[in-house]
C-alpha cells in the first residue's frame, strides 16, 4: 500500500509521521512555534527532547507536548482522510489546524510572566489575559 500523503512510498509509521515529504512540510513550518528542535524530525531526536521537560508545567514544555501531539494527530487524520476519500488538504492547510488547534489548547492554560511565557504569547498571539 502506498502513502496516501505523497502517493510515492511504500506506507509506514515512520515513513507517515518523519519520512513522508508532506509531513516533514508540516514539521519544518511548526518548527519555530515547537519550542524544541525540530529541525530534522525523527520519533527519537524528538522523544530525546521532550524527556527532559515532559514532567515540567513551563510555557515551553507544555507548547512542545502540544505541538508534536497536534502535529502527529493532524497528519494521522490527513492520511485517513485521503485513505477513505474523505478529502485532501495541502500542508498550509494542515498546518493551519495544528496552530489553531494548539493556540485553542494555550488560550486555556495560565502563563507566568515570565521572559519564556512573554515569548511563546508572541509566537502565538495570545492575549495579555493569558498570564496569572
Ligand atoms: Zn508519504
Amino acid at each position: 500500500m502506498v502513502c496516501s500523503l505523497c502517493e510515492c512510498i511504500p506506507d509506514s509509521h515512520d515513513h507517515l509521521f518523519f519520512g513522508c515529504s508532506f509531513a516533514r512540510g508540516v514539521w519544518d513550518r511548526l518548527k519555530d512555534l515547537a519550542c524544541i528542535d525540530l529541525s530534522t524530525p525523527n520519533i527519537y531526536d524528538i522523544i530525546g527532547s521532550l524527556l527532559p521537560i515532559v514532567k515540567k508545567r513551563t510555557s515551553k514544555s507544555v507548547c512542545a507536548k502540544l505541538v508534536v501531539a497536534a502535529t502527529a494527530y493532524f497528519i494521522w487524520q490527513e492520511r485517513n482522510w485521503r485513505l477513505f476519500k474523505k478529502g485532501k488538504r495541502s500542508t498550509d492547510q494542515l498546518v493551519e489546524c495544528v496552530k489553531a488547534s494548539v493556540r485553542l489548547k494555550l488560550l486555556s492554560c495560565k502563563l507566568k510572566k515570565s521572559s519564556d511565557g512573554e515569548r511563546m504569547a508572541r509566537l502565538w498571539d495570545l492575549p495579555e489575559a493569558i498570564f496569572i
